[in-house]
């Protein structure tokens, strides 16, 4: 499932292929992904015009024209590739956008998870209105989170994986950077000091920047043709490593599943 240095990698690779170059056009093969895309907005919004950045909020992309931005979001198996021509050629391909003669980019998504959308400028989008903080802009301060957990009850883990308080960290990105913070994952978030806060994204910035900086920097390198695995593999120290020695003390690491998920860290490390 695409994380977010995933998705930071696709923005820097499509930055060149799109940004200050105008969607020539588009064409729609199934419009039922996890939400129905608007098409007809989609068409309006952004044929004939300048697309002036790409943005990220989490795991959303944004395609930011004068009148709105065109969001997309991966979901589980999303992928885009850049083809010379608007041909679907891959199954699962939905949509295909032109921003020049020769670079056509193509969404393909074989479980249909992700999603196509359009925030109309000023007026913002509903997927978008209740995210928290993306963990990588400047909004996502110690002071910021010691503020909003407090009186939290919630383990610090699940706070970090609630899009509404932090948006885009999935359980593997959550699970690394407690361990590297040396904090419990049940511990109460609003237990922790600001303090711990600090060290908490600081842990979490340095696991997805090292992640960002292991991707490729073209959509070649991000994302293999055979459309699988092409997520990275990252070197992990805690996440799928139940019962094998903790890089730091030696102790087995523990997994614990809370609502479905598993929870990954080490017992004697991680106390604080
Ligand atoms: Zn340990």
């Amino acid at each position: 499932m695409p994380e977010l240095p995933e998705v930071e990698t696709l923005r820097r690779a499509l930055l060149p292929l799109v940004e200050n170059r105008t969607c020539l056009e588009m064409r729609f093969f199934r419009t039922d992904l996890r939400f129905p895309i608007p098409v007809d907005e989609i068409r309006q919004g952004l044929i004939g015009q300048n697309v002036a950045s790409v943005t990220r909020v989490g795991k959303y992309l944004l395609l930011n024209a004068s009148g709105g931005a065109m969001l997309l979001h991966l979901g589980m198996s999303g992928r885009v590739t850049e083809r010379p021509s608007m041909e679907p050629v891959e199954k699962h391909t939905h949509a295909v956008f032109r921003f020049s003669p020769a670079t056509c980019l193509h969404f393909i998504d074989p479980r249909r998870f992700g999603a196509i959308g359009w925030a109309p400028r000023g007026a913002g989008h509903k997927l978008l209105s209740h995210l928290g903080p993306d963990p990588l802009s400047p909004e996502a301060t110690a002071r910021h989170f010691k503020e909003r957990a407090r009186n939290c009850r919630a383990p610090v883990k699940a706070f970090l994986m609630d899009s509404k308080r932090l948006s885009g960290v999935g359980n593997i990105y959550a699970c690394e950077a407690l361990f590297a913070a040396a904090i419990a994952p049940t511990r109460h978030a609003g237990k922790l000091s600001l303090a711990d806060w600090e060290r908490l994204l600081e842990a979490l910035r340095d696991t997805l920047n090292n992640s960002i900086a292991a991707g490729g920097t073209t959509l070649k390198d991000f994302f293999n043709p055979s459309g699988d695995a092409g997520y990275y593999a990252i070197d992990l120290a805690v996440y799928g490593r139940a019962n094998q020695p903790c890089r730091r003390c030696q102790a087995p690491i523990s997994r614990v599943v809370h609502s479905g998920r598993s929870t990954f860290y080490c017992r004697h490390c991680q106390k604080r």
